[in-house]
């Protein structure tokens, strides 16, 4: 299908496509208005559109914009599914799309959400404590000083990054950085003190969509890291049953609590939470991530506009920089980019829906 290969221009748009999309291939379609408006006041919302038979015993669920400004590609690979791979699912196989889980995020071009919160950290149980992360600890005044627009102040924190790379190595750093926090509210990858909105709303969508399916597969879509336009398949703390389904799929997939994945091992992500919510159905969940730029482009942009939100001026020159700066290192707008992203989403389409009808 010619046209969908690019990536839309802003939240608007993207919410338009999907749901005209949606609306042509004749989807049951609802929205969840978010509390919060759009730079421009427009609506935010997660649109959810259920293809196929309600009560398919197969479930395929995709999810667009867990992070925010990562539903730019998300976006694009529903579109481009709901254009060709939802248009023959058979009797026994559902689609349920969520279209910008993080609304807020997408809209004003965050990879987390209103709060700060990363949604991929924030599916803890809460009941049992907030994990520590003394690592963060030591380099949150680093990662995220008061005075980001101080070239000095920049070059004695990035050496501080690096000195910790130094002494502990470059993963410890990543896992220091990346695997979550719940201390610094104003810092990178922090998860919240309780379930945020679009967990709440996710819960409620896989109660309303998903609960009741013998055998449910998950894409939860992510770019930002690894190589340009490359993908990785990343389970999350997968059973061994779930091991053998997920090489079944796929074929090939990686595990960061195995040390075999581009991602550190992460606390309180959303595919741990579904499979939770899921008991007794036959779940192979994976987040597909997309590289784009080196990772030290991408932690700055991170960096940057956690300052922005945190210390600088929204609506100012530097804040246009900054946002400029982000949407780069998570939807870069080369067309060769979008191009190897469409294309292998297709590919691992293919191969979830022909593993959940095997
Ligand atoms: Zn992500």
């Amino acid at each position: 299908m010619s046209g969908t290969e690019r990536l839309p221009a802003g939240y608007p748009e993207a919410r338009a496509t999907f749901r005209d999309r949606a609306r042509s291939v004749g989807a049951r379609l609802e929205a969840v208005v978010h509390p919060e408006a759009g730079p421009d006041g427009d609506e935010l919302a997660v649109d959810v559109a259920v293809v196929g038979r309600p009560d398919a015993p197969a479930r395929l669920a995709v999810v667009a914009g867990t992070h925010g400004v990562e539903g730019y590609a998300g976006s694009m690979c529903l579109a481009r599914l709901l254009a060709e791979e939802a248009r023959d699912l058979g009797d026994d196989l559902a689609a349920v799309l969520v279209h910008a889980l993080n609304p807020y995020g997408f809209a004003w071009c965050r990879r987390v959400d209103e709060g700060n919160v990363d949604l991929n950290r924030n599916c803890i149980d809460f009941a049992a404590g907030l994990p520590a992360n003394p690592g963060y600890d030591e380099l949150a005044e680093a990662l995220v000083p008061r005075r980001w627009d101080d070239p000095q102040v920049r070059a004695a924190a990035d050496e501080a990054l690096a000195g910790y790379a130094a002494r502990h190595g470059f993963p410890a750093l990543q896992a220091a950085v990346s695997a979550g926090q719940y201390r610094h509210p104003t810092g990178v990858f922090y998860g919240g003190t309780a379930p945020v909105w679009s967990q709440r709303v996710l819960a409620d969508l896989t109660r309303r969509h998903l609960q009741g399916a013998e055998r449910v597969a998950v894409l939860d879509l992510h770019t930002g890291l690894g190589p340009w336009g490359q993908a990785e398949l990343i389970a999350s703390r997968p059973d061994e049953a779930e091991r053998a389904r997920l090489a079944a799929f796929f074929g090939a997939y990686t595990v960061p609590a195995d040390g075999t994945s581009v991602s550190a091992d992460v606390s309180g992500d959303i595919l741990e939470a579904l499979r939770r919510w899921l008991p007794g159905t036959e779940t192979t969940l994976v987040a597909v991530e997309w590289g784009t730029v080196d990772i030290v482009s991408v932690s700055n942009a991170l960096r940057a506009d956690a300052w922005l939100h945190a210390y600088g001026e929204l609506r100012s020159p530097a804040g246009a920089r900054i946002k400029d700066q982000l949407r780069a290192a998570f939807a870069p707008p080369e067309g060769d980019w979008a191009a190897a992203v469409t294309e292998r989403f297709a590919t691992v389409v293919a191969q979830a829906k022909e593993g959940l009808l095997r």
